[in-house]
């Protein structure tokens, strides 16, 4: 890594910015985000933003059950992150479809098969504190250079997206 990697890398971890979609959520998993930008929990102090379009993003946060509508919208948003970036996926639907596993209108599917997912956040939904520590260890893995798509990339050169 370069000096000007190194640098981007750091404020990176300092100051990454969310992106943050519902997959199909039931809103729970959302609503625990919310407290972040409290007083409380304060993200916006760590330099954590969320922002409306994944272009400026360097983390993805998704939450949700995988569904058949949900499927393109979470390609397309992952694509239009810029690399590098990382993956955190926001209580157990996105694992296992949670209470929604069996509904003819959820994939059936990990997260992780659709897009190479760094950090598993569990519980439902999860506390506000577990999702900072998952930014948090989101952004170090950026930091480090070894988040998935990033080791994926230097690996085969492809998009880091699991085929
Ligand atoms: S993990 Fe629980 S709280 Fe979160 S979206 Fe699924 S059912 Fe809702």
């Amino acid at each position: 890594m370069n000096l000007i990697e190194r640098v981007v890398a750091i404020s990176r971890r300092r100051s990454p910015w969310i992106c943050r979609l519902n997959a199909g959520s039931c809103n729970g998993c959302d609503i625990e985000i919310t407290p972040l930008l409290s007083p409380r929990y304060d993200a916006e102090q760590l330099g954590i933003e969320l922002h409306g379009t994944p272009k400026h993003a360097d983390i993805v946060l998704i939450s949700g059950t995988l569904t058949l509508r949900s499927r393109q919208a979470i390609l397309d948003i992952y694509d239009q992150v810029p690399s590098p970036k990382a993956v955190v996926a926001l209580g157990s639907c996105p694992l296992s479809g949670n209470v929604f596993a069996g509904s003819p209108l959820v994939l059936g599917q990990s997260l992780d098969s659709l897009v190479p997912v760094d950090v598993w956040v569990p519980g439902c939904p999860p506390r506000p504190q577990a999702i900072l520590d998952g930014i948090a260890r989101a952004a170090s893995l950026l930091e480090e250079g070894a988040t998935r798509s990033q080791m994926e990339s230097l690996l085969e050169g492809g998009q880091g997206r699991p085929s």
